[in-house]
């Protein structure tokens, strides 16, 4: 398209080659759209008839801008993040472009997936002591599931008494659940549904989501910002199905010795290398295989088994990259986006994982 054809809805330009960059939308849909006069990209098409918001990619000067607006503005910042992904959740620069008077309220979404029985209290704390590793200081953490919400009122209660008057920014990284979270939201205030505007931050690219408060005031959705360190990165969509959990996790335990492996699928490993025999415990989806085998014949097995008893396996045969690890204290071996294995202090163990998902180690969550 090069007449120009701008969304009467944001101002995007039209396209019709990325569903994932402003301004799409498909080439059938267009020439309906030109001749009925409501020339709407696909995103507030979705927004007006189906109250539905999505993700656009982001460039690194647009998400640089957009934060920088947010310091410029006294605003509550209200920062989604995925309980089950908490690194993957990083939004780098977030704490230097938030400003010092602007109060976060962390929503930690998708509490669901983790074990009923955790205390939520230490769970809080736990969270607090992660975050504040990120730089983060939340005014209030807030735990919730947007697929299944049973508190949102309460949440939209925290949210107002937190703002005390100001404006909303709700930002997060791609996959986090703020588009379901805010679709919640919108279906919430009925009534102010067709009073939902978009607009551009402004010198961005950068679609908003204005949904108005009561005052006058408004909950900005910002757009969701992809990290290429996911592991959905690195999956076929159809393993991705069988990776990601959907529901509560079921932890598996394992008595460990020292020089055994166990494989997760074909996307990771975990060897125990040093140490006395320990329960391990491993928080996976739960139809996510799990192989036990002998460190020593480790390489040889996985080379014989990928893509076949170990599934599922990367997209591209990519090898595994390994990140070795010394506790002092119970920890949990994360493998980003794909679950984590508690450890006992006093052991040596490694974790590996395709090329671009990263392996650490934390304070254990549980
Ligand atoms: P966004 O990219 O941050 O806007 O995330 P989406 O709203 O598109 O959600 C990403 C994925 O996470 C989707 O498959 C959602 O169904 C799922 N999801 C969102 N919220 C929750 C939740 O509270 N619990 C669970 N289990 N999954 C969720």
């Amino acid at each position: 398209l090069d007449d120009g054809l701008r969304c009467i809805g944001c101002g995007a330009l039209m396209q019709v080659d990325d569903p994932e960059k402003s301004g799409y939308l498909p080439m059938s849909a267009l020439k309906k759209a030109i001749d009925s006069d409501e020339l709407f990209c696909q995103r507030c098409f979705r927004l007006r008839h189906y109250n539905e918001i999505q993700p656009v990619e982001l460039t690194d000067d647009d998400f640089a801008r957009l934060l920088h607006q947010i310091s410029d503005t006294k605003a509550l910042i209200v920062y989604v993040i995925d309980v089950f992904d908490v690194t993957g959740s990083e939004i780098a620069g977030l704490p230097r472009f938030v400003g010092q008077d602007n109060p976060i309220l962390v929503v930690a979404n998708k509490v669901d997936l983790l074990p009923k029985l955790l205390n939520k209290n230490r769970l809080k704390q736990w969270l607090q002591a992660e975050l504040k590793a990120q730089g983060i200081k939340a005014a209030d953490i807030f735990l919730t599931s947007a697929t299944r919400p049973q508190n949102l009122d309460e949440l939209l209660a925290t949210i107002d008494d937190l703002r005390a008057g100001r404006d909303v920014f709700v930002v997060g990284v791609t996959n986090v659940g703020k588009s379901t979270l805010i679709n919640q939201i919108i279906k919430a205030s009925t009534g102010v549904q067709d009073l939902i505007t978009t607009s551009r931050f402004p010198g961005t690219t950068l679609d908003r989501i204005e949904i108005p408060l009561a005052d006058g005031k408004q909950l900005i959705d910002t757009p969701g910002i992809i990290k290429r360190d996911q592991i959905a990165h690195v999956l076929r969509d159809k393993d991705l199905k069988f990776a990601l959990p959907k529901n509560e996790i079921k932890p598996r335990t394992y008595q460990l010795n020292a020089a055994q492996t166990l494989f997760i699928g074909g996307l990771a490993r975990f060897d125990f290398e040093a140490g006395a025999r320990a329960a391990m415990t491993a928080y996976f989806e739960n139809n996510l295989n799990l192989h036990r085998t002998k460190l020593a014949g480790a390489d040889a097995f996985y080379d014989k088994h990928a893509g076949q008893l170990l599934t599922p396996a990367p997209q591209i045969t990519t090898p595994l990259v390994k990140h070795t690890f010394n506790t002092s204290e119970k920890s949990d071996i994360v493998f980003a986006g794909l679950g984590w294995i508690s450890v006992p202090a006093g052991v040596q163990v490694s974790g590996w994982a395709p090329q671009g998902v990263s392996v650490l180690i934390r304070k254990a969550m549980i």
